[in-house]
Protein backbone atom coordinates (compact mmCIF):
# COMPACT_ATOMS: atom_id res chain seq x y z
CA UNK A 1 0.00 0.00 0.00
CA UNK A 2 1.08 3.67 -0.84
CA UNK A 3 1.04 6.13 1.61
CA UNK A 4 0.85 9.68 0.14
CA UNK A 5 0.51 13.02 2.08
CA UNK A 6 0.11 15.94 -0.37
CA UNK A 7 -1.96 16.77 -3.54
CA UNK A 8 0.65 16.29 -5.41
CA UNK A 9 1.80 12.69 -5.16
CA UNK A 10 -1.91 11.58 -5.17
CA UNK A 11 -2.29 13.52 -8.48
CA UNK A 12 1.17 11.45 -10.15
CA UNK A 13 -0.34 8.12 -8.81
CA UNK A 14 -3.90 9.11 -10.33
CA UNK A 15 -2.33 9.87 -13.59
CA UNK A 16 -0.29 6.67 -13.99
CA UNK A 17 -3.90 4.71 -13.10
CA UNK A 18 -5.91 7.08 -16.05
CA UNK A 19 -2.73 5.49 -18.25
CA UNK A 20 -3.25 2.37 -17.75
CA UNK A 21 -7.62 2.69 -17.96
CA UNK A 22 -8.00 1.27 -13.89
CA UNK A 23 -10.77 2.73 -11.79
CA UNK A 24 -10.96 4.24 -8.20
CA UNK A 25 -12.91 3.50 -5.39
CA UNK A 26 -12.98 6.20 -2.72
CA UNK A 27 -13.83 5.74 0.75
CA UNK A 28 -12.89 8.80 2.80
CA UNK A 29 -12.70 8.39 6.59
CA UNK A 30 -11.50 10.13 9.79
CA UNK A 31 -9.49 7.29 11.14
CA UNK A 32 -9.58 5.42 14.13
CA UNK A 33 -10.63 2.27 11.64
CA UNK A 34 -13.04 -0.59 12.84
CA UNK A 35 -15.14 -3.47 11.03
CA UNK A 36 -17.76 -0.71 9.77
CA UNK A 37 -14.99 1.40 7.77
CA UNK A 38 -13.44 -2.21 6.06
CA UNK A 39 -17.09 -3.04 4.88
CA UNK A 40 -16.70 0.16 2.46
CA UNK A 41 -13.76 -0.87 1.63
CA UNK A 42 -14.27 -4.41 0.82
CA UNK A 43 -17.40 -2.98 -0.70
CA UNK A 44 -15.12 -0.78 -3.11
CA UNK A 45 -13.23 -3.80 -4.14
CA UNK A 46 -15.87 -5.06 -5.59
CA UNK A 47 -16.65 -2.03 -7.53
CA UNK A 48 -13.08 -0.65 -9.37
CA UNK A 49 -9.82 -2.07 -9.80
CA UNK A 50 -8.50 -0.20 -6.78
CA UNK A 51 -9.84 1.34 -3.52
CA UNK A 52 -8.07 4.64 -1.95
CA UNK A 53 -8.86 5.20 1.62
CA UNK A 54 -8.33 9.04 2.87
CA UNK A 55 -7.41 9.53 6.56
CA UNK A 56 -8.63 13.18 7.69
CA UNK A 57 -9.65 14.46 10.73
CA UNK A 58 -11.53 17.37 9.38
CA UNK A 59 -11.41 20.41 11.14
CA UNK A 60 -13.79 22.14 9.92
CA UNK A 61 -16.84 19.85 10.29
CA UNK A 62 -16.11 19.91 14.25
CA UNK A 63 -18.03 23.04 16.07
CA UNK A 64 -16.65 24.56 18.72
CA UNK A 65 -16.09 22.67 21.92
CA UNK A 66 -16.76 18.98 19.83
CA UNK A 67 -14.15 16.38 20.36
CA UNK A 68 -11.45 17.23 17.28
CA UNK A 69 -8.30 17.43 19.53
CA UNK A 70 -9.16 14.14 21.13
CA UNK A 71 -10.73 12.38 17.98
CA UNK A 72 -8.68 9.00 17.96
CA UNK A 73 -5.56 8.68 15.67
CA UNK A 74 -3.46 5.33 15.51
CA UNK A 75 -2.55 5.80 11.70
CA UNK A 76 -0.37 2.75 12.43
CA UNK A 77 -3.32 0.53 13.23
CA UNK A 78 -5.34 1.72 10.26
CA UNK A 79 -2.51 1.36 7.88
CA UNK A 80 -2.32 -2.42 8.97
CA UNK A 81 -5.52 -2.61 8.38
CA UNK A 82 -6.18 -1.11 5.31
CA UNK A 83 -3.00 -2.83 3.54
CA UNK A 84 -4.47 -6.31 5.14
CA UNK A 85 -7.66 -5.40 3.45
CA UNK A 86 -5.80 -4.67 0.09
CA UNK A 87 -6.23 -1.00 0.06
CA UNK A 88 -3.91 0.20 -2.52
CA UNK A 89 -3.42 3.26 -1.63
CA UNK A 90 -3.74 5.71 1.80
CA UNK A 91 -3.89 9.50 1.39
CA UNK A 92 -3.22 10.99 4.88
CA UNK A 93 -2.47 15.02 4.94
CA UNK A 94 -2.39 17.52 7.16
CA UNK A 95 -4.45 20.06 7.66
CA UNK A 96 -2.06 22.34 6.09
CA UNK A 97 -2.52 20.42 2.89
CA UNK A 98 -6.36 20.42 2.73
CA UNK A 99 -6.75 23.89 4.11
CA UNK A 100 -3.47 25.88 2.99
CA UNK A 101 -5.39 29.04 3.76
CA UNK A 102 -8.60 30.44 4.81
CA UNK A 103 -11.08 30.13 2.53
CA UNK A 104 -13.64 31.92 1.35
CA UNK A 105 -16.12 29.00 -0.62
CA UNK A 106 -18.69 27.85 1.44
CA UNK A 107 -21.49 24.96 0.69
CA UNK A 108 -24.34 24.25 2.29
CA UNK A 109 -27.86 22.55 1.91
CA UNK A 110 -30.18 24.14 4.46
CA UNK A 111 -33.62 21.94 3.68
CA UNK A 112 -30.96 18.99 4.74
CA UNK A 113 -28.29 20.37 7.01
CA UNK A 114 -31.05 22.45 9.20
CA UNK A 115 -32.70 19.13 11.56
CA UNK A 116 -31.14 16.09 12.96
CA UNK A 117 -27.74 16.29 13.54
CA UNK A 118 -27.07 19.97 11.88
CA UNK A 119 -29.24 21.35 14.66
CA UNK A 120 -27.26 19.80 17.17
CA UNK A 121 -23.58 20.86 15.67
CA UNK A 122 -23.28 24.23 14.28
CA UNK A 123 -21.26 24.11 11.19
CA UNK A 124 -20.70 20.53 10.80
CA UNK A 125 -22.56 19.76 7.38
CA UNK A 126 -21.03 22.47 5.99
CA UNK A 127 -17.83 21.28 7.22
CA UNK A 128 -18.38 17.93 5.69
CA UNK A 129 -19.54 19.22 2.06
CA UNK A 130 -16.29 21.25 1.48
CA UNK A 131 -13.94 18.74 2.50
CA UNK A 132 -16.19 16.19 0.79
CA UNK A 133 -15.82 18.19 -2.09
CA UNK A 134 -12.56 18.70 -2.14
CA UNK A 135 -11.58 15.38 -1.83
CA UNK A 136 -13.54 14.13 -4.86
CA UNK A 137 -11.67 16.92 -6.79
CA UNK A 138 -8.24 15.66 -5.75
CA UNK A 139 -8.98 12.25 -5.96
CA UNK A 140 -11.51 12.29 -8.89
CA UNK A 141 -12.99 8.22 -8.10
CA UNK A 142 -15.05 6.84 -10.39
CA UNK A 143 -16.45 5.16 -6.85
CA UNK A 144 -16.82 6.67 -3.47
CA UNK A 145 -18.17 4.54 -0.74
CA UNK A 146 -19.95 5.91 2.38
CA UNK A 147 -22.14 4.26 5.24
CA UNK A 148 -25.76 4.76 6.04
CA UNK A 149 -24.96 5.00 9.84
CA UNK A 150 -24.24 8.57 8.79
CA UNK A 151 -27.64 8.81 7.15
CA UNK A 152 -28.07 12.25 6.96
CA UNK A 153 -24.50 12.61 5.70
CA UNK A 154 -25.13 10.08 3.08
CA UNK A 155 -28.08 12.20 1.49
CA UNK A 156 -26.15 15.79 1.75
CA UNK A 157 -23.34 13.97 -0.75
CA UNK A 158 -26.11 12.67 -2.83
CA UNK A 159 -27.23 16.03 -3.32
CA UNK A 160 -23.47 17.76 -2.97
CA UNK A 161 -22.56 14.91 -6.54
CA UNK A 162 -26.10 15.27 -8.08
CA UNK A 163 -26.66 19.19 -8.17
CA UNK A 164 -22.56 20.39 -8.89
CA UNK A 165 -22.70 17.05 -11.18
CA UNK A 166 -19.47 15.37 -9.57
CA UNK A 167 -18.57 12.03 -12.11
CA UNK A 168 -18.89 10.03 -9.53
CA UNK A 169 -20.56 7.08 -8.28
CA UNK A 170 -22.26 6.84 -4.93
CA UNK A 171 -22.58 3.64 -3.11
CA UNK A 172 -23.87 3.22 0.39
CA UNK A 173 -23.39 0.43 2.43
CA UNK A 174 -25.79 -1.00 5.34
CA UNK A 175 -24.81 0.14 9.28
CA UNK A 176 -22.52 -2.26 10.62
CA UNK A 177 -22.73 -3.69 13.79
CA UNK A 178 -21.64 -5.18 16.73
CA UNK A 179 -22.96 -8.24 18.25
CA UNK A 180 -25.26 -6.89 20.38
CA UNK A 181 -26.89 -3.90 17.93
CA UNK A 182 -24.69 -1.04 18.90
CA UNK A 183 -23.64 0.61 15.17
CA UNK A 184 -19.96 0.58 15.50
CA UNK A 185 -18.00 4.06 15.50
CA UNK A 186 -14.88 5.35 16.15
CA UNK A 187 -16.50 7.17 18.79
CA UNK A 188 -17.49 3.88 20.40
CA UNK A 189 -13.87 4.21 22.61
CA UNK A 190 -14.68 6.48 24.65
CA UNK A 191 -17.16 4.61 26.15
CA UNK A 192 -16.06 2.83 29.58
CA UNK A 193 -17.34 -0.92 30.03
CA UNK A 194 -20.64 0.14 31.42
CA UNK A 195 -21.16 3.54 29.35
CA UNK A 196 -20.87 0.92 26.78
CA UNK A 197 -23.55 -1.67 28.17
CA UNK A 198 -25.69 1.49 28.50
CA UNK A 199 -25.11 2.61 24.81
CA UNK A 200 -27.20 -0.37 23.17
CA UNK A 201 -30.60 1.26 24.03
CA UNK A 202 -29.66 3.55 21.28
CA UNK A 203 -30.84 0.85 18.53
CA UNK A 204 -33.06 -0.75 21.24
CA UNK A 205 -35.00 2.43 21.10
CA UNK A 206 -35.20 2.59 17.33
CA UNK A 207 -35.76 -0.81 16.85
CA UNK A 208 -38.91 -0.73 18.97
CA UNK A 209 -40.30 2.04 17.01
CA UNK A 210 -39.67 0.22 14.11
CA UNK A 211 -41.58 -2.53 15.18
CA UNK A 212 -43.95 -0.74 16.12
CA UNK A 213 -44.10 1.19 12.30
CA UNK A 214 -44.37 -2.21 11.05
CA UNK A 215 -47.37 -3.33 12.93
CA UNK A 216 -49.14 -0.49 11.79
CA UNK A 217 -48.22 2.95 13.91
CA UNK A 218 -48.69 5.83 11.50
CA UNK A 219 -48.36 8.72 13.37
CA UNK A 220 -44.47 10.54 13.22
CA UNK A 221 -44.69 11.93 16.95
CA UNK A 222 -45.37 8.64 18.34
CA UNK A 223 -42.80 6.84 16.89
CA UNK A 224 -40.52 10.11 18.38
CA UNK A 225 -42.28 9.39 21.58
CA UNK A 226 -41.50 5.80 21.09
CA UNK A 227 -37.66 5.61 20.92
CA UNK A 228 -37.36 8.91 23.57
CA UNK A 229 -39.59 6.14 26.03
CA UNK A 230 -36.69 3.60 25.27
CA UNK A 231 -34.16 5.40 26.04
CA UNK A 232 -35.52 6.83 29.02
CA UNK A 233 -35.45 4.09 30.98
CA UNK A 234 -31.42 4.08 30.60
CA UNK A 235 -30.14 6.54 32.97
CA UNK A 236 -26.58 6.16 32.10
CA UNK A 237 -27.78 8.08 28.57
CA UNK A 238 -29.39 11.33 27.57
CA UNK A 239 -31.67 11.50 23.98
CA UNK A 240 -30.34 14.73 22.03
CA UNK A 241 -33.00 14.02 19.48
CA UNK A 242 -35.53 11.29 18.04
CA UNK A 243 -37.20 11.87 14.63
CA UNK A 244 -39.72 10.47 12.45
CA UNK A 245 -38.80 12.21 9.40
CA UNK A 246 -39.47 11.33 5.44
CA UNK A 247 -35.75 9.88 4.61
CA UNK A 248 -36.09 11.97 1.04
CA UNK A 249 -36.76 15.46 2.63
CA UNK A 250 -35.73 14.97 6.39
CA UNK A 251 -38.57 17.07 7.31
CA UNK A 252 -40.76 15.82 10.05
CA UNK A 253 -43.72 12.77 9.14
CA UNK A 254 -46.78 13.69 10.81
CA UNK A 255 -48.67 10.60 9.33
CA UNK A 256 -46.54 7.75 7.60
CA UNK A 257 -47.16 6.57 4.29
CA UNK A 258 -44.77 4.27 2.25
CA UNK A 259 -40.90 5.06 4.28
CA UNK A 260 -40.03 6.68 7.23
CA UNK A 261 -36.59 7.45 9.22
CA UNK A 262 -35.88 6.68 12.72
CA UNK A 263 -33.06 8.43 14.02
CA UNK A 264 -31.22 9.34 17.06
CA UNK A 265 -28.52 10.90 18.80
CA UNK A 266 -27.42 10.28 22.26
CA UNK A 267 -24.96 11.86 24.92
CA UNK A 268 -23.51 8.49 26.69
CA UNK A 269 -20.50 10.04 29.13
CA UNK A 270 -18.33 11.95 26.67
CA UNK A 271 -19.40 10.45 23.59
CA UNK A 272 -22.31 11.38 21.33
CA UNK A 273 -23.42 8.10 19.11
CA UNK A 274 -26.15 8.61 16.59
CA UNK A 275 -28.10 5.82 14.63
CA UNK A 276 -31.13 5.19 12.21
CA UNK A 277 -33.13 2.43 10.82
CA UNK A 278 -35.27 2.92 7.43
CA UNK A 279 -38.25 1.63 7.87
CA UNK A 280 -40.33 0.64 5.10
CA UNK A 281 -44.43 0.38 6.08
CA UNK A 282 -47.22 -1.82 4.18
P1 LIG B 1 -15.93 8.36 9.84
O1 LIG B 1 -14.53 7.87 9.89
O2 LIG B 1 -16.69 8.16 11.11
O3 LIG B 1 -16.04 9.76 9.28
O4 LIG B 1 -16.68 7.44 8.79
C1 LIG B 1 -16.17 7.21 7.50
C2 LIG B 1 -17.19 6.45 6.69
O5 LIG B 1 -17.47 5.21 7.33
C3 LIG B 1 -18.53 7.19 6.55
O6 LIG B 1 -19.03 6.99 5.24
C4 LIG B 1 -19.38 6.50 7.57
O7 LIG B 1 -20.77 6.54 7.28
C5 LIG B 1 -18.87 5.07 7.48
N1 LIG B 1 -19.18 4.32 8.70
C6 LIG B 1 -18.85 4.65 9.98
N2 LIG B 1 -19.35 3.73 10.84
C7 LIG B 1 -20.00 2.81 10.08
C8 LIG B 1 -20.71 1.60 10.38
N3 LIG B 1 -20.88 1.17 11.63
N4 LIG B 1 -21.24 0.90 9.36
C9 LIG B 1 -21.09 1.33 8.07
N5 LIG B 1 -20.43 2.45 7.73
C10 LIG B 1 -19.88 3.18 8.73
Amino acid sequence: MLTVRTIAALRARRQELWRSGHTVAFVPTMGALHEGHLALVERGRELADEVWVSIFVNPTQFAAGEDFTRYPRDEERDGRLLAERGVALLFAPDVKEIYPRPGVITLDAPPLTGGLCGAHRGGHFQGVLLVVAKLFNIVQPEVAVFGAKDYQQALLIRRLVDDLCFPVRLEIVPTVREADGLAMSSRNAYLDPQQRLAATVLHRALAAAAAQAQTGERSGAALEAAIAAVVAGEPAVTLQYAAAVDPETLQPQPNIARRVLLAAAVVVGSARLIDNILVEVQ
